[in-house]
C-alpha cells in the first residue's frame, strides 16, 4: 500500500510516531567534532519535515531549529552549476560512486585530479571553482545564497559564519584536495577562492522545514513554487536525483538505496534530504553520526518513513 502525500492525517500520524520513537532512542551516534564549531550542537535533537509536491507541509519534532546543512549544500551548488554550464561540467568531475569516504585523497591521485563525483569533497570543490570563475568568492557565495533563497522561498536563510570560520581554520584535507587538483589543472582559480566558496556554502544553516522546501524542485520536475523565471530544467532534475541515489551517501550510498530506496543526500551536520519524485521532498535531522558520516536517527527515520508510506523509486504501488 502507498500513502498519498495528500492523506495529511495519516501522514502526520506517521511523522509523529517516528519523531516520538527518535526522541527516546538511546543509540544516537556521535556529533561531528572535526569541525570544532559543529561539536557544540546537542545530540538530543530530532526533526522531520515533508513538503509534498502539492499539499501542505507537515512537520514533527525539532523541524524549525536551524542546523548546518554541510554537504547537502552540494545538491544546490551542483544544480546551479548544471543550469549555468550544462553538461560541460562532466569534463571536470565524474558521476560514479567513489566507494571511499567523502574526504578521501587516495583516489584523486590515481585518477589525475578528476574527482569521481560532485558530492565527495573534491568534486564539490571543483563545482565551487566553476561557480567562482571570473568573479570574487564573495560574489559566488552571494549567488549561491540567493539561489537557495529562491528554492526555499525564504530570504532569511543565511550562513553560520562561526561554522565557516571554524572549517576555514581546520579544513586541511580540503586544502590538500584543492591544491592537488590545482597541480593537475582541474582547479583554475587560486585555490583559496573555491575553498572560500566551499566552506561558506557548507556552512549554510537551514531548518528541516526550509531544507525540505528547498529540495521540493527535485520532487516537482523542476518547478520552483510556481515561478517560471526560477524553473529548473527537467534534464537537470533527473541528473541530480540520479547522482543523489548513487553518490549521496558516499561509501554508504548502496546501503541507503537498499534500506530507503530514494535519492538522498547526507551532511555531517546530521541532516538528510530525500526525494520522492512526483510526490514529496523530505528532510530529517539529528546531529549524531555513524562512522560513514550520516545521521543515525535521520537515516532510521527515512527507513521507517519509506516503510510506512511505501514511498520508493524501485517499486510501484500495488493496485488493489
Ligand atoms: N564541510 C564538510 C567537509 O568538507 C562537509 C562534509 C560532509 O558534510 N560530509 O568536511
Amino acid at each position: 500500500m502507498m500513502i498519498s502525500s495528500r492523506d495529511t492525517k495519516k501522514l502526520q500520524a506517521i511523522l509523529d510516531r517516528i519523531a516520538d520513537t527518535m526522541s527516546t532512542a538511546s543509540e544516537r551516534g556521535r556529533v561531528a567534532n572535526y569541525i570544532p564549531e559543529l561539536a557544540n550542537v546537542s545530540n538530543d535533537h530530532f526533526g522531520l519535515a515533508v513538503v509534498p509536491v502539492d499539499g501542505e507541509t507537515l512537520i514533527s519534532g525539532d523541524a524549525d531549529i536551524l542546523f548546518s546543512i554541510q554537504s547537502i549544500s552540494k545538491v544546490f551548488t551542483l544544480t546551479l552549476a548544471l543550469e549555468k554550464y550544462g553538461s560541460t561540467i562532466w569534463d571536470r568531475v565524474g558521476r560514479e560512486p567513489s566507494g571511499d569516504p567523502f574526504n578521501s585523497i587516495v583516489q584523486l591521485e590515481l585518477e589525475h585530479g578528476v574527482p569521481r563525483n560532485p558530492f565527495i569533497n573534491a568534486g564539490a570543490i571543483v563545482v565551487a571553482d566553476l561557480l567562482v570563475e571570473g568573479r570574487s568568492p564573495q560574489q559566488a557565495i552571494a549567488e549561491i545564497l540567493s539561489f537557495c533563497h529562491g528554492l526555499a522561498a525564504d530570504a532569511e536563510i543565511g550562513i553560520d559564519q562561526d561554522v565557516a570560520r571554524s572549517e576555514e581554520r581546520t579544513g586541511f584535507r580540503n586544502v590538500a584536495l584543492a591544491s592537488f587538483m590545482r597541480a593537475e589543472d582541474n582547479i583554475r582559480s587560486p585555490v583559496g577562492h573555491p575553498l572560500d566558496v566551499y566552506f561558506h556554502h557548507c556552512a549554510i544553516a537551514m531548518s528541516c522545514r526550509q531544507l525540505a522546501t528547498a529540495g521540493r524542485y527535485l520532487a516537482a520536475s523542476g518547478d520552483v513554487h510556481g515561478d517560471a523565471t526560477k524553473r529548473i530544467s527537467m534534464a537537470c532534475v533527473r541528473r541530480i536525483n540520479a547522482v543523489m541515489m548513487t553518490c549521496g551517501h558516499y561509501d554508504a550510498s548502496g546501503e541507503f538505496a537498499f534500506r530507503v530506496g530514494l535519492p538522498g543526500k547526507s551532511g555531517i551536520g546530521g541532516g538528510i534530504l530525500g526525494i520522492v519524485p512526483g510526490v514529496a521532498s523530505i528532510a530529517a535531522w539529528s546531529p549524531g553520526l555513524n562512522v560513514k558520516g550520516s545521521s543515525v536517527l535521520a537515516s532510521r527515520a527515512f527507513e521507517e518513513l519509506a516503510k510506512a508510506t511505501g514511498w520508493s523509486v524501485f517499486a510501484a504501488p500495488r493496485r488493489s
